[in-house]
C-alpha cells in the first residue's frame, strides 16, 4: 500500500512539473488522472475524474472562447461556434493531451490496461478536461491559473493549428455552408476509384464545384469525401 501511495505522489508531481503549477490539493489533481475502472478495483476510497471532467469541458470551452474572441474580433458568432466546437472535440483535445503524455500518468485498471484504454481518445480527452477543472478548483474557481496554464502550454499551437486547419473539422458541412452561400449550390461527391485488398482498402473521391476540382484519399468513402471536401474549402478560401 505504501508504494502504491508513493506512486501516486509521483504521477502528480511530474505531472505538476509538466504543467508548471504546484497544486494546494494534491488529491484534485490525483482525481483528475483516476478513471472509474480503477476506483472499482482499488481496495480503498478514491475519487475518479467524472465530476472533474464535467467542469473542465467548460473551463477550456471558455478558454477558447477568449482566444477565439480575441484573435478574430470581427468574426461572426456561428464561424466562432463551428471552430471552437472543433477545439474542443474529442479529435483534437485528445491531441492536446498527448502532449502533456496524459496516457503515461493516467490510473486505469488492469483490464482496461491490457486493452490499452489509457491510449482511447475518449479518456485522454476527458482526463485532458478533468485535468483543467482540477486547476479550476484548486485556484479557487477562478479561471486566471487554468488559462494561463492553457495559453501557456497550447495557444500558439492552436492558433497555428487554426492557420494550417490542422483541427480535424467536419470539412463537408463545412464547404457545403460556403458554397450555398456563394453560388448557391452545393458540392458533388464521385467516387474514382479504390484500390488495395477488401481490408485495406483506399477510396479515391473527387469533389467538384463550380471550377473547383479536387480530390482525397481515405480509408473510407467518407473519409475519403472529407479530404477532398477539405481541399476543396483550402481553396475557396484562398
Ligand atoms: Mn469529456
Amino acid at each position: 500500500m505504501k508504494i502504491e501511495i508513493q506512486e501516486f505522489n509521483d504521477r502528480v508531481e511530474s505531472l505538476e512539473n509538466i504543467l508548471g503549477y504546484q497544486f494546494k490539493d494534491k488529491s484534485l489533481l490525483l482525481a483528475a488522472i483516476t478513471h472509474r475502472s480503477f476506483v472499482a478495483e482499488y481496495p480503498k476510497k478514491l475519487r475518479d475524474y467524472e465530476v472533474l471532467e464535467f467542469l473542465g469541458d467548460s473551463v477550456v470551452s471558455l478558454i477558447v472562447s477568449e482566444i477565439l474572441i480575441k484573435q478574430f474580433p470581427d468574426a461572426r458568432e456561428g464561424d466562432l461556434s463551428q471552430l471552437r466546437s472543433a477545439i474542443v472535440s474529442e479529435a483534437y483535445l485528445s491531441k492536446l493531451a498527448k502532449s502533456l503524455k496524459v496516457s503515461d500518468f493516467v490510473l486505469i485498471s488492469r483490464g482496461e490496461k491490457s486493452q490499452k484504454g489509457e491510449e482511447r481518445d475518449s479518456l485522454l480527452c476527458d482526463v485532458f478536461e478533468a485535468i483543467f477543472g482540477a486547476l479550476y478548483v484548486d485556484a479557487d474557481y477562478k479561471i486566471d491559473v487554468p488559462r494561463e496554464i492553457f495559453n501557456k502550454l497550447f495557444k500558439d499551437r492552436v492558433l497555428e493549428d487554426i492557420k494550417t486547419e490542422n483541427i480535424p473539422r467536419d470539412y463537408k458541412s463545412l464547404l457545403q455552408m460556403e458554397t450555398q452561400r456563394l453560388y448557391g449550390k452545393i458540392p458533388t461527391y464521385k467516387l474514382i476509384h479504390s484500390e488495395g485488398p477488401e481490408h485495406d482498402k483506399v477510396f479515391v473521391v473527387e469533389c467538384e464545384i463550380e471550377q473547383i476540382k479536387t480530390t482525397g484519399k481515405g480509408k473510407s468513402k467518407k473519409e475519403a469525401e472529407t479530404a477532398a471536401a477539405k481541399e476543396a474549402f483550402k481553396k475557396i478560401k484562398e
